[in-house]
């Protein structure tokens, strides 16, 4: 319970006096609270947990790298963990992006993305600065990330300071609509169009065809605008492959990743970046340099531990854990009663539950998420919208208590 607790939660009511459970540790896809209970986590920890919590292997590297070198200055300086991390995610990311920038959050590898565009635009001398999205895009909490993301109750209060961006609506069947309006904000030549490929995630686990996210790279293209991915919560084998991006046949020009990069085990993001990106800043002149960084660039141990993700990557049946976690949730899904829009790509499902309008601040959305928790189940449905994102280790048994409180909530609240 919270009790008196100076801690201020984020997006929590505290009003609300919910009981916030203390964990004290994790193993696979369970946690364990001081009150003595077993928690199956069915979202991942709010998506980063791929291997499960506690995997072995990046405890141990994270437990090495902690005997060696903390922390470093990054402007200047480098580390074994930073250099052979970003090899390493050079080879097993697709060609031509070639340089890693790194950062601490989704949030924060977005704020570079949209920086790195910009500055490519007026390295070249051809200064451009508007920038498109799709509706109903989340790209993180920071200024940046809220101005290309989807305005709601979530950032009202600050829309005043976020940017003008342009819009395309969300794919409707083939996805004319979109690529349409695609065609028509490119003539005005902007910056870059910033896209989640595939899945809509914070939107609501919103899907769109990879046919559509392949004609709009194509039309980037042919008009010169840059195409930023932000895979942070598709990366990593959430849709079923490496990236997203894969099942369309697409490389971005700038790529986003965090969230699964260390395994969801410490902060740390990258933004990856062409060599025409990243050779518009290179020069001899200081005023074209990339003016970005956080104190805690690079940090040794978050790399040590994103390494040790990619070995794991290298060393364990990893795309065979997702393919089976993809089929266990699509004969799951497809066996329940009383949902709606049930929906599944790669590792991750969803559907709606209740009133047919989704709404993040439905008046189910607390109902639900008590639903889940006296169940011991870490669901956390946005609005009346459930999904289940597990890490790729949970077995049968733990999916099918997380199937059966869907089951009995689409029965109490359908
Ligand atoms: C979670 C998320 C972010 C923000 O990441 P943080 O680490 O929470 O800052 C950005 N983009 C997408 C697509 C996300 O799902």
């Amino acid at each position: 319970m919270s009790g008196a607790s100076p801690v201020w939660h984020p997006f929590t009511q505290h009003g609300l006096n919910e009981p916030i459970p203390l964990v004290t540790h994790g193993e696979g896809a369970a946690l364990y609270t001081r009150d003595g209970r077993r928690i199956v986590d069915a979202i991942s920890s709010w998506w980063v947990t791929t291997h499960g919590h506690c995997h072995p292997a990046i405890m141990a590297a994270i437990r090495a790298q902690a005997e060696k070198l903390d922390q470093i200055i990054f402007a200047g300086w480098t580390h074994e963990p930073a250099e052979e991390l970003a090899r390493g995610l050079i080879a097993m990311m697709p060609a031509p992006l070639a340089h890693v920038f790194y950062s601490d959050s989704g949030s924060t590898a977005v704020e570079v993305a949209l920086k790195m565009a910009l500055g490519f635009w007026l390295n070249r001398g051809e200064p451009r600065h508007r920038i498109l999205t799709l509706d109903h895009g989340y790209h993180g909490d920071t200024i940046g990330g809220m101005s290309v993301g989807a305005r709601g109750v979530y950032n009202q209060a600050y829309a005043p300071l976020l940017f003008d961006v342009g819009t395309l609506p969300f794919p409707v069947g083939d996805g004319q609509n979109t690529l349409d309006a695609l065609e028509a904000e490119c003539r005005a030549a902007p910056a870059a169009l910033i896209v989640e490929p595939l899945v809509l995630g914070a939107g609501g686990m919103l899907l769109y065809d990879a046919a559509v996210l392949a004609e709009m790279r194509a039309i980037c293209a042919a008009h010169g605008v840059l195409f930023i991915a932000d895979e942070v919560m598709t990366g990593w084998g959430r849709t079923g492959t490496l990236l997203a991006c894969e099942q369309a046949g697409v490389v971005p020009d700038i790529l986003c990743l965090s969230k699964g990069l260390t395994g969801g085990s410490v902060p740390l993001a990258v933004t990856l970046a062409t060599p025409e990106i990243f050779e518009a800043h290179r020069s001899t002149d200081k005023a074209r340099m990339f003016f970005h960084s956080s104190s805690y660039t690079a940090n040794p141990l978050a790399c040590a531990a994103a390494a040790a993700n990619l070995a794991v990557w290298r060393d364990e049946p990893v795309r065979e854990r997702i393919a089976t976690l993809a089929a266990r949730q699509a004969t799951r899904l497809a066996a329940l009663t009383g949902v709606r829009n049930a929906r599944r790509l790669g590792t991750i499902a969803a559907c709606e539950i209740g009133s047919s309008e989704s709404d993040y601040l439905a008046t189910i959305g607390p109902a639900l998420a008590a639903h889940f928790r006296d169940r011991d189940l870490l669901v956390r449905p946005m609005g009346n919208t459930v999904y289940v994102m597990p890490p790729y280790c949970i077995d049968e048994a733990d999916l099918d208590a997380v199937y059966a409180a869907i089951q009995d909530a689409a029965e109490r609240f359908g």
